[in-house]
C-alpha cells in the first residue's frame, strides 16, 4: 500500500465505446467520495491519456509512448475498455499495457451485493480475491497459423530433433507455445500470500491442469508450494506439508498439525485441479478464499465467478506489479458496442475498480464511502438497466441518473 501525496496526479484512459459514457461519472463519484472524506485536505489531480480509437483519431496511434510514459512515471492510473484494433499488429491494447509495464498480476475481488440477482442459492458464501498470473503462460502470443513455413518448420523440429514421434499432427496444424517459469510463478504466488497474510484470510488455493501438463501448470504447483515452504514457514502450512506428514507419522498427526496450524492463524496453502475447482465453486464456494492460478485459468475463473455473484457488469480489476509499486485499475468489461450512446451503461466495474485504487492510495475511507453507496442503492433494487431488470421491484436508471444517486448516497 502507498502512502499517497494528498494530490497525486493520476492518468485516465476515458476508453472506446461506453467508456465515453462511464469515465466521466467515475472520477466525478470518486472526487465526491475524497471530499467528503477528506474535505480540501486530498484531491485527485486527474489527467488524460490517450489510448484506443481516441488516441488512433487523435494522433495516428492505438498507444502512444506518452501513455505508458503517464503511468510509468505517475505508477498508478485507470481506465475504461479500450477497443483492440483488428490487423494492426496488436494483439490487444490491454495486453500491450500489462506488458510494457510489467504488471504480473490480474487482481480480482469478488463479492456479492445484496440485491443483486444470481444463479446461486447461497450467493453471500462467495468471498473470493484472484490473483491471476498476466504475463506468461499461452499468453505469450507465440503461435503459429496451420500451413505457414514456421508451423511446418515447428511440426518437423519436433519429430526430427526433440524425438517426439508417438503423436501424429497432420501438417495442418497450428501450433502455440506455454511458457511457464519459476520466477513467473514465484511472484505471482508470493503476492497471494503476502496478500492473505495482510488480510488475515483463511487460505490460498493454487489452481492448475498440472495432471495433464506437468512441468507447465505441475510446475506451477510444486514451485508454489516450495515458495510458501521456503518463504513463510511461519506464517503458512501446505496441503503438501500434510501429505508428507500423513506418509511418515500417520493421518491423525497430519489433522493435529493442521489442527494447531488453523488456531495459530497461519494461512493453508492447498492446490485443486482447475476443473474440480470450477464445479467446486458452485458447489461449495466457502472453501475458497484467495486463488493463486495460471494465466488462461484465471481468465475462464474470473469471469465464472463474476457470474456467480451476477457480477459480470459490475466486477472490478486491476493489473499490478506489486515490486515497482505500478498499479492500473480498470473496466473489466468491453466497449459494449451494443449499448454505446443510449446512457444505460453500467458504471459500476470500473467504479469499483476506483475503489481498489483508493485502497491502495491508502484512501480507504473514501473507497468505504463509495461501496456503502452502492450497497444501500442495490438492495433497494436501483441499478443501471442490466442488473435492475433482474431484480424484484427492479428501479431501473440511467448511467447518469444512477452515477448521482450513488453521489447523493454517499
Ligand atoms: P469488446 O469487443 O470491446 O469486448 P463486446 O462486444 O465483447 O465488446 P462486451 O463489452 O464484452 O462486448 O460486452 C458483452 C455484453 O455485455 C454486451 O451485450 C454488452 O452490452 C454488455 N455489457 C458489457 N459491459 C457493460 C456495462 N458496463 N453495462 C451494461 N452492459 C454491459
Ligand atoms: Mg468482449
Amino acid at each position: 500500500e502507498l502512502i499517497a501525496a494528498d494530490n497525486p496526479v493520476i492518468p485516465y484512459i476515458e476508453g472506446d465505446g461506453i467508456g465515453k459514457e462511464i469515465t466521466p461519472f467515475v472520477k466525478k463519484i470518486i472526487d465526491a467520495a475524497v471530499e467528503k472524506s477528506y474535505g480540501n485536505k486530498r484531491k485527485i489531480e486527474w489527467i488524460e491519456v490517450l489510448a484506443g480509437e481516441k488516441a488512433f483519431n487523435e494522433i495516428g496511434t492505438w498507444l502512444p509512448d506518452e501513455t505508458i510514459e503517464a503511468f510509468r512515471v505517475n505508477k498508478i492510473g485507470i481506465k475504461g475498455p479500450l477497443t483492440t484494433p483488428v490487423g494492426e499488429g496488436i494483439r490487444s491494447l490491454n495486453v500491450a499495457l500489462r506488458q510494457e509495464l510489467d504488471l504480473y498480476v490480474c487482481l480480482r475481488p469478488v463479492r456479492w451485493f445484496k440485491g443483486v440477482v444470481t444463479p446461486l442459492l447461497h450467493p453471500e458464501k462467495v468471498s473470493v480475491t484472484i490473483f491471476r498470473e498476466n504475463t506468461e503462460d499461452i499468453y505469450a502470443g507465440i503461435e503459429w497459423a496451420a500451413g505457414t513455413a514456421e508451423a511446418k518448420k515447428f511440426l518437423s523440429f519436433l519429430k526430427n530433433e526433440m524425438g517426439v514421434n508417438k503423436i501424429r499432427f497432420p501438417e495442418s496444424s497450428s501450433f502455440g507455445v506455454k511458457p511457464v517459469s519459476r520466477e513467473g510463478t514465484e511472484r505471482l504466488v508470493r503476492a497471494s500470500i503476502e496478500y492473505a497474510i495482510k488480510n488475515r484470510l483463511p487460505s490460498v488455493t493454487l489452481v492448475h491442469k498440472g495432471n495433464i501438463m506437468k512441468f507447465t501448470e505441475g510446475g506451477f504447483k510444486k514451485w508454489g508450494y516450495d515458495l510458501a515452504e521456503r518463504e513463510f514457514p511461519d506464517q503458512t502450512f501446505t496441503e503438501h506439508r500434510f501429505n508428507q506428514i500423513k506418509l511418515e507419522k500417520g493421518l491423525n498427526k497430519a489433522v493435529e498439525m493442521y489442527n494447531e496450524a488453523v488456531s495459530t492463524g497461519k494461512v493453508f496453502i492447498k492446490d485443486v485441479i482447475a476443473d474440480a475447482f470450477l464445479q467446486n465453486t458452485l458447489l461449495k464456494p466457502e472453501e475458497y478464499s484467495v486463488i493463486a492460478t495460471l494465466n488462461l485459468n484465471g481468465d475462464y475463473i474470473s469471469d465464472q465467478l463474476a457470474a456467480m455473484v451476477g457480477g459480470i457488469g459490475i466486477s472490478p480489476g486491476a493489473n499490478i506489479n506489486y515490486l515497482t509499486g505500478h498499479a492500473i485499475f480498470e473496466a473489466t468489461h468491453g466497449t459494449a458496442p451494443d449499448i454505446v450512446g443510449k446512457n444505460v451503461a453500467n458504471p459500476c466495474s470500473m467504479l469499483l475498480s476506483g475503489v481498489m485504487m483508493l485502497e491502495h492510495l491508502g484512501w480507504s475511507e473514501s473507497g468505504k464511502l463509495i461501496t456503502s453507496s452502492l450497497e444501500k442503492l442495490f438492495e433497494n433494487g436501483y441499478g443501471t438497466p442490466d442488473l435492475a431488470r433482474f431484480m424484484e421491484n427492479g428501479k431501473p436508471l440511467s448511467t447518469s441518473e444512477f452515477s448521482n444517486k450513488v453521489i447523493e448516497n454517499l
